[in-house]
């Protein structure tokens, strides 16, 4: 097995078990050894560290797979993987056949690199490793026996294949599917999942509970959502008796989608408004219209997917998050979300604290919310825990 050596100093994050391998922590690499390559990890004095998948292009140099010196890693090793993370769900959610899941979440399920959501009986699954890159084929033959999946699409697109040095491969990886366009119930509620063009692998899995959430306090009320894409939101709330939903989207697919969603459920279209605009802009917009609102849901995209650009992604925050609380009418609330890996826990509730105080209003978080528990969190990689919300009240 070839090894890499470590800096001396710099093993310390792989003894608190957090599988990243940066570059600058590297020594030597021991042989000729190329991406996707299984290697041993090892500190400046040789001792055993990690078996890991080297990525000599990548930032990140290396993900470890596991921390026993003896695990092969290989067919065998991705289905136990892929067998654990299932049975998992399974047994503590028993998600139904006709509803959404996420299966593996990278890191968190021990496969770096490796998502997978089932939307009913269809499996898609995103590689954004090297490691994974290689044993693609292995992980698709397991999911097909492990999910018994009618199809299984690949949407290895996302924009982190590019620092891996991937080329992106979409399409069939196996089975038959007649249309991308795939349905799934969540919470009571019919959905149309683009498995091909959908924004990630379709649709915004980590949502789930949130939206049922937050929907079911807009019972009677004027609610605003904002970054709606194919409606989640929206329809929770229609669902549940919202006097009216005004939501805003930039995509006109998405919008489309959500129009279609509405008439689906046998939802109350007058109560519905779909605006295709720009949210920076059109919270202005309704601003200077006086416009007020009694439940604001703001849930927009990754401004800050690394630490790096988290300042420029606070200001994005603060905007969005201090015309929110000037749009709430007395008693009103915000369900605000940040799904930035860059930007923590604690600095988004200061953001939106920063923000309560400028719009003069007098704030308090009635929930702290997260990721739906199928997108578990490794207690070794905090970075699994992206998406963080707050509920506030406006007194
Ligand atoms: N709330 C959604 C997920 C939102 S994802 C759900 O529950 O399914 C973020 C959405 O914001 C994407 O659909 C994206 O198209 C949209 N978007 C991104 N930037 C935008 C902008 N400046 N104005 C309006 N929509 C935007």
């Amino acid at each position: 097995m070839h090894k890499v050596f470590l800096k001396p100093g710099r093993e310390k994050s792989l003894l608190r078990r957090h599988p990243w391998v940066f570059s600058g922590a590297i020594a030597r690499t021991e042989g000729a050894v190329s991406a996707g390559d299984t290697v041993h990890i090892v500190a400046a004095d040789g001792h055993f560290l990690g078996v890991a998948a080297l990525n000599p292009n990548a930032n990140i140099s290396a993900r470890v797979w596991d921390w026993n010196e003896g695990t092969q890693i290989g067919a065998a090793f991705f289905h136990r993987r892929l067998e654990t993370a299932v049975g998992m769900r399974r047994s503590l959610f028993g998600r139904e056949p006709d509803e959404a899941e996420r299966l593996v979440h990278g890191e968190s399920d021990g496969l770096p690199g490796l998502i997978v959501d089932r939307y009913a009986d269809v499996v898609v699954l995103q590689i954004s490793s090297a490691g994974c890159h290689r044993w693609r084929d292995a992980i698709i033959e397991s999911l097909q026996q492990i999910s018994a999946a009618r199809a299984i699409y690949e949407r290895s697109d996302a924009d982190v294949l590019e620092l891996e040095g991937l080329a992106p491969r979409t399409g069939l990886a196996s089975g038959k599917l007649d249309t991308p366009v795939v349905e799934i119930r969540e919470s009571g509620i019919r959905l149309r999942v683009d498995v091909a063009k959908g924004h990630k692998t379709g649709f915004y899995l980590d949502q789930r509970d949130n939206r049922l959430q937050v929907g079911q306090l807009a019972a009677g009320r004027h609610v605003l959502n904002c970054f709606s894409y194919t409606g989640g939101f929206a329809l929770q709330a229609l669902a549940h008796g919202a006097a009216s939903v005004t939501s805003v989207e930039s995509s006109a697919d998405a919008l489309q989608l959500a129009r279609d969603h509405v008439q689906l459920n046998d939802l109350p279209a007058d109560r519905c408004e779909w605006v295709d605009a720009d949210v920076f802009q059109y919270l202005r917009k309704l601003r200077d219209q006086n416009r007020q609102f009694d439940l604001i849901i703001l849930d927009p995209p990754k401004f800050a997917p690394t630490a790096a650009t988290a300042e420029r992604a606070a200001r994005g925050y603060k905007d969005i998050n201090l015309l929110g609380f000037k749009l709430l009418r007395p008693g009103g609330l915000l369900a605000t979300f940040s799904c930035s890996g860059g930007v923590s826990a604690d600095l988004f509730r200061k953001i939106v604290a920063g923000a309560a105080l400028d719009a003069g209003a007098d704030a308090q978080v009635i929930d702290q919310l997260h990721s739906t528990p199928d997108h578990p969190v490794s207690l070794a990689f905090p970075e699994g825990e992206y998406l963080k919300g707050l509920l506030c009240r406006v007194g």
